[in-house]
């Protein structure tokens, strides 16, 4: 039996899962959605990826048919019925079928999608030895004509960034802001260790709000360590003392080159392994059961 796809209250085989054309998520991106992930039959911060997912479709006034409790319990029996122990989730609102304008009235009923899958993991290597990433000309969105703090359907931003990255060789791309600031990876946030003070760039300046970052910020602030959200430059990620990535795919994932410059000594630094190990640890005990 293949794995089910939850649509709109029904159950379909994963060939047979299957949005209109007419649905202005496919015609405009005109949707918002969520990647979630369970751990030994936990679902990680639960809550937290349900509140962003209601606040993303507030912010482009896409009414979610169902109510947050509703949506949790699709997520938990879409797993449930595949039978899937550790699970990559992916939840995806539309604004439905409309017809070929813009105009979001048209679109009467938003088409509410759960995909549950196997996780597909980075290559454990790349959590041993560490990433090199490259820096990319495309700057992140400006927050003022579209937040990134609103996951929405609309990725070419990002994968524009990424197309530049791997043109150059490189997987991972990190993008600046409009004004040259330091924003974040294509779809992970960035985090700087210099001085024993962990310092990652403020949501305001339009990025992500990633969960994985807030729960790394929380790992770090209960081990003593000074966090801060700051605006900070390519100088500063050059002569860092570490660096890593943190999103709910990666969890958090050592960066030891950028631009080919070495970042510290060239290896996952000491506070990014001991925030890897804790994080782990967090992921095993913490969420919601099924
Ligand atoms: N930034 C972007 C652009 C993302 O798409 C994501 C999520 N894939 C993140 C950061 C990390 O967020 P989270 O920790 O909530 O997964």
């Amino acid at each position: 039996m293949g794995l089910k796809v939850y649509i709109n209250g029904e159950y379909f085989e994963k060939d047979q899962a299957k949005v209109s054309v007419f649905d202005h998520g496919l015609l405009y991106g005109d949707g918002v959605f969520e990647g979630i992930r369970s751990y030994s039959r936990l679902v990680f911060k639960l809550k937290e990826h349900i509140d962003r997912l209601y606040e993303s479709s507030q912010g482009i006034m896409l009414t979610i048919p169902l109510s947050k409790e509703e949506m949790i319990k699709a997520v938990v029996a879409t797993l449930k019925l595949n039978e899937l122990d550790n699970a990559y989730i992916r939840l995806v609102v539309t604004r439905g079928m409309g017809d070929l304008g813009l105009d979001p009235r048209k679109c009467k009923h938003a088409s509410v999608i759960v995909i549950t899958d196997n996780i597909k993991l980075y290559p454990e290597k790349m959590y041993k030895e560490g990433l090199s990433i490259i820096t990319v000309p495309t700057p992140r969105n400006i927050p003022e004509a579209l937040n990134p703090q609103i996951k929405s359907l609309n990725y070419l931003n990002n994968i524009l960034a990424k197309i530049e990255a791997l043109n150059s060789g490189y997987e991972e791309a990190l993008m600046f802001t409009a004004h040259g600031y330091v924003a974040e990876c294509t779809g992970d946030n960035i985090f700087i260790i210099k001085d024993n003070n962990l310092i990652t760039p403020p949501a305001f300046l339009g990025i992500l709000k990633g969960i994985t970052r807030a729960c790394v910020m929380d790992i770090a602030k209960k081990s003593g360590m000074t966090v801060k959200e700051e605006v900070i430059t390519r100088h500063n990620i050059y002569t860092a003392d570490e660096c890593f990535l943190t999103g709910t795919a990666a969890e958090i994932i050592p960066v030891v080159g950028v631009d080919k410059r070495i970042i510290g000594d060239g290896k996952p630094g000491k506070i990014t392994l001991s925030l890897m190990k804790e994080f782990r640890k967090v992921t095993k005990t913490d969420g919601v059961k099924y």
